[in-house]
C-alpha cells in the first residue's frame, strides 16, 4: 500500500516564484533558470518511477514516495523506500540523458551527452549512503533494521548505460525505471525470511511520516535582490503585474482578464518570498491596495491564522490556507 505520496517539490515552486517576481541579473536568471528545468526533468523521473512502482504486488509492500529525514545534524532523502516483512528497499532516480558509463572503483559516472563529457558522483555509492543512513537512523529509534538494498533508477528513456569495468555492482544495482517491477520481485524472491512484525512496520511507518521534512529553499542564503520585487497582483491568463481591484474584481489592464481571486497567489508569492508572516499593511503594499479597509476585509476573508491586537495583527498562513502545490 502507498504509506506516502510523492508531494509536489516545494523547489519547483520557490525557484517559479523568483522567476516571476524578481528583477535578476541574466546570469543570476540563467541559473536559476537551468535549475528550474533540472528539478522538473528530475520530477518527471521520480513520477515515472512511481508509475512503474505502482504496476507490482502492493499489498506486499508499504511504499514511501520521497522522504527526507533528519539525522547527525543532516538529512537524507530517498526518492522511493519500500518495506516488506523480509526486507526494505531504497530507490534513488537520476534522468541522466547521453551514455552513462559507471566507474563504482572510482566512484564516479561519466556522462557524454552532446560531445561533452561531464563527471557526477556514483549514484550507486549515493544510494547506497542513504541505505546506511537509513539503517542507522532505525538502529537510534531501537529498531532491528531488516536487510536494506537498494537501487539506481535510469528514467531517461534516451539513455544508455554502460558497464565498462563489467562490475556486478552495476549490473545488480542499476537499471532503466520500466525494470524497477522486475528488480524488485528479484530481491522479493532473494529475501523469503519474515523478519519485521506487522507491528514493527507500522511502528516504522508512523516514525517515518511524523520524520519527514520537506525542502524548502532558503531564500536569504540565495542573495536574490530584495529591493527588485516585482510588486502586484499577477494577471493569471496573461502573467502581467498590476492587476487593479474594481468593484469586487481583479481586473487585468494588459488583456482585460476579471478574477476574484487573484489576490491568493500573490500573498503567496508573499509568503514565500518574505516568510509565512503578514500585516495588512505589507499586503496593502505588496498587492498595491490603497484602502487598508479593503485589505483588512480581503485578509479576514482568507480565514488566516492571526496573532495580536487589531493595529499590529500578522497573519500567517494556517490551515485554511494552501501555500504549497
Ligand atoms: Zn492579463
Amino acid at each position: 500500500m502507498i504509506e506516502k505520496n510523492r508531494d509536489f517539490p516545494r523547489e519547483i515552486t520557490v525557484l517559479r516564484t523568483i522567476l516571476r517576481r524578481f528583477s535578476l541579473n541574466p546570469q543570476m536568471h540563467a541559473e536559476l533558470e537551468s535549475k528550474l528545468s533540472r528539478k522538473l526533468a528530475g520530477y518527471k523521473g521520480e513520477k515515472e518511477l512511481d508509475y512503474h512502482i505502482s504496476q507490482i504486488d502492493h499489498a506486499r509492500f508499504h511504499i514511501f514516495h520521497d522522504l527526507r529525514i533528519p539525522h547527525n545534524n543532516t538529512h537524507f532523502q530517498i526518492d522511493s523506500l519500500l518495506i516488506s516483512d523480509t526486507f526494505m528497499l531504497v530507490i534513488d532516480s537520476k534522468n541522466y540523458a547521453g551514455t552513462l558509463d559507471f566507474y563504482p572503483e572510482f566512484n564516479y559516472l561519466l556522462q557524454t551527452w552532446n560531445g561533452i563529457e561531464k563527471v557526477y558522483p556514483d549514484p550507486i555509492l549515493q544510494t547506497r549512503t542513504q541505505a546506511a543512513q537509513l539503517k542507522s537512523f532505525l538502529i537510534k529509534h531501537h529498531f532491528t533494521p531488516p536487510p536494506i538494498e537498494f537501487i539506481v533508477s535510469i528514467s531517461n528513456s534516451q539513455a544508455i548505460i554502460r558497464n565498462p569495468g563489467n562490475s556486478h555492482e552495476v549490473r545488480m544495482r542499476v537499471c532503466k525505471t520500466p525494470a524497477v517491477a522486475y528488480k524488485i520481485q528479484s530481491f522479493n524472491d532473494k529475501y523469503q525470511n519474515e523478519v519485521l512484525s506487522i507491528k514493527e512496520i507500522r511502528k516504522m511507518t508512523k516514525l517515518l511520516l511524523k520524520s519527514h521534512e520537506p525542502y524548502i529553499p532558503d531564500i536569504p542564503s540565495m542573495h536574490l535582490p530584495m529591493n527588485q520585487v516585482h510588486k502586484g497582483v499577477q494577471c493569471p491568463e496573461c502573467g502581467e503585474i498590476g492587476m487593479k481591484r474594481i468593484y469586487g474584481n481583479w481586473v487585468c489592464k494588459k488583456c482585460g482578464h476579471l478574477s476574484k481571486e487573484a489576490h491568493i497567489a500573490a500573498l503567496r508569492d508573499f509568503f514565500i518570498i518574505y516568510g509565512p508572516a503578514i500585516t495588512s499593511r505589507q499586503f496593502s503594499e505588496f498587492l498595491n491596495i490603497f484602502s487598508i479597509h479593503q485589505s483588512k476585509r480581503l485578509l479576514s476573508a482568507l480565514e488566516l491564522d492571526s496573532t495580536g491586537s487589531t493595529k499590529g495583527r500578522i497573519y500567517t498562513p494556517g490551515k485554511n490556507f494552501q501555500l504549497w502545490e
